[in-house]
């Protein structure tokens, strides 16, 4: 057989050229450390660790991510059985001895016969004779690349300041504080005139959150991550309210053409919108809510809003630079670009967020690139699975939203509100219906069986 071409070393690429060796692939593994570096990477070493040695939560049950941990053991992942070898204790968590987990896949890889490590940059779109190629360069793939990426995609950009706004669990929302209306009960395409919720503030709970928002802790920004512009000019919100204490009552808090059915004879003051940010409706936005406040600050400051005070994030806001295609509208189903199905893309660049996620889209890839080479048809992950959730949530399941921008597909780690829902809310063991926390752990706890169970029978059929 003919090689595939991985390029890129990392979390995504190593367990990638792992799922191809290990099908009887021969894999050639591009990675351009030491010869060329990052700003984030420090050793020659593949599936370097850049930043936290953690995996985040190994609870298979109550956990999304543990859920995936369970996945990638089920489905002989490289990255998770290097990571269980040299795990240091953290309590529920899988965090690891970097150097030794780095090690460990580098030495796997290495031994491999069917893998050949070859240590260069590839500086622009792949030769035509390397007709199978996995891109798995990462959040800081070399410019060359990144640039000529852009340019067959006809992006605007790969890499910029990424502004992302907090995404809240509809089920946390108290919608008898807040409810759904368009502005002038506008439809948007496809929309209902009631797509968006909306939380209101009478003119003292805005005071109260301007000051919160200019006394909120900020996240320091890294010197390589200040030469890198702002994406769209999206303004974070604490820079908005330092602008005038008004300013955001005129932009995205503005309170015109919303009327609030709880207190109709009450206008609001301003208004906070969330706009729905998946298919399955399980997640929401909040419009505008960009920010480098600090995650805690986050929770804090945002819980204060009428209407989320309980709110559960699915992710916080952030500003950081990234590199990532937006993958609903060029990737297909397999992870391939449209635009040249010999490439197919793996990990950060495809807009998952996280070591976990971005091994697990290569173990996919790996996977669909292989059956490819045998001449099969790759088996896509059940939607219900850890990994068909976050492979629908980077391939087709975001909702591209009018007002949202050009680009409002956005990275995200594993959460359970990428799962589809459950057909039937989970029940007692006396068969009465659960309230609050206990409902909120069991409908965890029964997505999370279902997952393993449907990855079970789609591993096993492949
Ligand atoms: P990487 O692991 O970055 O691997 C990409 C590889 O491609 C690198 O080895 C790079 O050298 C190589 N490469 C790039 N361009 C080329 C080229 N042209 N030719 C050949 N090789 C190339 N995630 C967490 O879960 N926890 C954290 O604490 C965390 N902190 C982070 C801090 C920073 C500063 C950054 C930038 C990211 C952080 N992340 C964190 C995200 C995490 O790094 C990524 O999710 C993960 O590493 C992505 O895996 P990947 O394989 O897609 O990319």
């Amino acid at each position: 057989l003919d090689p595939v071409h991985v390029i890129g070393g990392g979390l995504a690429g190593s367990e990638a050229a792992w799922q191809l060796a290990t099908r009887g692939v021969p894999v050639v593994l591009h990675e351009m450390r030491p010869v060329r570096t990052t700003e984030a990477h420090h050793t020659d070493r593949l599936a370097e660790l850049v930043c936290s040695n953690s995996f985040r939560s190994d609870d298979p049950q109550g956990n999304a991510v543990g859920v995936l941990h369970a996945e990638m053991r089920r489905a002989g992942s490289l990255i998770l059985a290097s990571a269980d070898a040299n795990q240091v204790p953290a309590g529920g968590a899988l965090a690891v001895d970097r150097d030794g987990f780095a090690a460990a896949v580098t030495q796997a890889l290495a031994a491999h016969p069917l893998v050949e490590i070859d240590r260069g940059e590839v500086d622009g779109l792949p030769p035509d004779d390397w007709d199978k190629v996995i891109v798995a360069t990462g959040p800081l793939t070399s410019p060359p690349l990144a640039e000529a990426v852009r340019t067959l995609t006809g992006e605007a950009a790969l890499a910029f300041f990424d502004a992302i706004a907090p995404i809240v669990h509809f089920d946390t929302i108290d919608m008898s504080k807040a409810w759904f209306q368009s502005r002038y009960d506008k439809p948007g395409p496809g929309g209902t005139g009631a797509d968006y919720i909306n939380c209101p503030l009478d003119q003292a709970q805005y005071e109260a959150f301007v000051d919160a928002l200019l006394a909120g802790e900020k996240a320091p920004i890294r010197d390589f991550e200040a030469k890198t512009p702002y994406f769209d000019g999206c303004l974070p919100i604490e820079v908005m309210a330092e602008r005038g204490r008004e300013t955001m009552r005129f932009g995205p808090l503005k309170p015109v053409g919303l009327t609030n059915p709880h207190q109709p004879d009450v206008k609001p003051y301003a208004v906070i919108q969330l706009r729905q940010d998946n298919k399955l409706g399980t997640l929401y936005n909040m419009v505008g809510f960009q920010t480098k406040l600090r995650h805690g600050e986050q929770v804090r400051v945002f819980r204060t809003i009428p209407g989320l005070e309980s709110a559960e994030f699915a992710r916080l806001g952030g500003l950081h630079r990234n590199t990532y295609l937006n993958s609903p509208r060029l990737l297909d189903a397999t992870l391939r670009l449209k635009a040249d199905p010999r490439l197919r893309f793996a990990g950060q660049i495809t807009g998952c967020e996280g070591y976990v996620e971005s091994a697990a889209i290569g173990l996919l890839a790996g996977r669909f690139a292989a059956a490819e080479r045998h001449g099969a048809a790759p088996d896509l992950p059940p939607l219900t699975t850890a990994h068909g959730a976050l492979l629908a949530h980077i391939t087709g399941g975001h909702i591209e939203a009018e007002d949202a921008g050009p680009r409002s597909f956005q990275p995200m780690n594993i959460n359970f509100g990428l799962f589809p829902p459950l057909e039937a809310a989970p029940k007692s063991p006396d068969g009465k219906r659960l309230r609050g926390t206990e409902k909120t752990l069991a409908k965890k706890r029964a997505i999370a069986a279902r997952a393993l169970a449907d990855a079970d029978l789609w591993l096993d059929a492949t």
